[in-house]
């Protein structure tokens, strides 16, 4: 049988030509979307990549300019009820030892992030019962009571919306939740039967309903995930338009079912921060430490991919070893101190700028 380009020869010169014309870079800065079908070929090569870190910081520079917003991390337990298989402080993991920061710990935490110019404190966790809701709205009422201009962020998995609504109402205005895989099947390659996708996923709609600026997000080369995992992640994202999207490697945990598995790639978190970028070109995307903990430089990187948050380590330092989710993590030697200054010193090397402020997300008004 005859071949369509048998009888038509112009046909191939056609598909030369469409080949050339694909440039998924302009179409993302200009229609800032894709069809899954390019999305595919801009994930599964590097051959845009510097076109797209280039537009990508083109984006980030029209909306933001050079200002990179510090957020203090304070990690205040790491005893966990959840069995997720990536994480090192899972409930199954017997080496790690478990410790628990006081409100009056917590409280100068906050104290001593204020006085260094951290006006945004998010308040890290795993799924602590002893943590009642009663008490996470204490704290969150003496923090919102002596730092009345600073940005209060929960990051405590997943509760009820009568819980978030208690947070909210105590103070808290931000919540972080990444909901790791969008994939139904990717989810429950990475998670014991208990947890749920469809939860997850309730609570960011409900926090978003009672009013937080809402943080996801996911990591990059977890086990299992293939690019169609991440082509529908970008599409949850685009559905549930959080104010902040916080993703990073996958980083293996050696008392883990996935200690095995080796960590994600800086190439494809990198492709991914830019794309990120140029599909939302108002969020917040931090530079995490799983990037600066996979590479020295990756935090800067991250940055000129078209990252504009970074998120210094407030802990105590005699507990930033134990909240171990990967190991190897980075800062965790370091006094606060030493932590913003390294930061502000790192950023300004990568050609950006620390800013002391609360940095709310831009509002989708004067489209670049
Ligand atoms: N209990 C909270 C906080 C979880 S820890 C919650 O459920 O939201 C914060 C994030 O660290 C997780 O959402 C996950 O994306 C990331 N993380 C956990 N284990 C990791 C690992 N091994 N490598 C890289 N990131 C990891």
């Amino acid at each position: 049988m005859e071949s369509k380009k048998d009888i038509d020869p112009a046909g191939d010169e056609r598909a030369r030509h469409s080949e050339k014309a694909f440039d998924p870079v302009n179409q993302l800065a200009q229609t800032r979307d894709l069809p899954a079908e390019a999305l595919r070929r801009l994930l599964g090569s590097d051959q845009w990549d510097a076109a797209l870190t280039a537009a990508a910081d083109r984006t980030r520079r029209a909306v933001y300019g050079d200002e990179v917003y510090l957020r203090g991390l304070i990690e205040f337990s790491n005893v966990c009820r959840n069995n997720c298989y990536y994480c090192g402080i899972r409930a199954g993991n017997q080496t790690v030892s478990r410790y628990r920061l006081t409100e009056q710990e917590i409280l100068a935490c906050c104290a001593e992030g204020y006085a260094l110019g951290f006006r945004t404190f998010v308040l890290q966790s795993g799924e602590d019962p002893a943590f009642t809701d009663a008490k996470i709205c204490r704290i969150v009422s003496a923090i919102r009571d002596r730092f009345a201009d600073c940005a209060i962020t929960l990051s405590l998995g997943e509760k009820s919306k009568e819980s978030y609504r208690a947070y909210f109402r105590a103070g808290a205005n931000r919540y972080l939740l990444r909901h790791e895989t969008a994939n139904e099947a990717h989810y429950r390659q990475l998670h014991p039967q208990t947890m749920r996708l469809f939860n997850r996923k309730r609570c960011l709609f409900d926090l978003k309903e009672i009013g937080y600026q809402v943080g996801s997000g996911f990591m990059v080369g977890s086990p299992y995930q293939t690019t169609d995992c991440l082509i529908d992640d970008l599409r949850f994202l685009q559905a549930l338009r959080p104010e902040m999207i916080g993703i990073g490697p996958y980083l293996p945990h050696k008392a883990t079912p996935f200690a095995a598995f080796p960590p994600g790639s800086l190439a494809l978190t990198l492709r991914l921060i830019s794309l990120l970028r140029l599909l939302f070109p108002y969020a917040l995307i931090p530079a995490t430490t799983a990037l600066g903990t996979l590479h020295p430089q990756g935090r800067e990187l991250g940055l000129k991919a078209g990252a504009n948050v970074v998120m210094p380590n407030l802990s105590p330092v005699r507990v930033r070893r134990l909240y171990e989710l990967y190991e190897n993590k980075i800062c965790t030697g370091e006094e606060a101190a030493q932590c913003r200054g390294c930061l502000a010193r790192r950023v300004a090397a990568a050609g950006y700028r620390v800013v002391t402020a609360v940095g709310n997300a831009k509002k989708e008004t004067n489209a670049p």
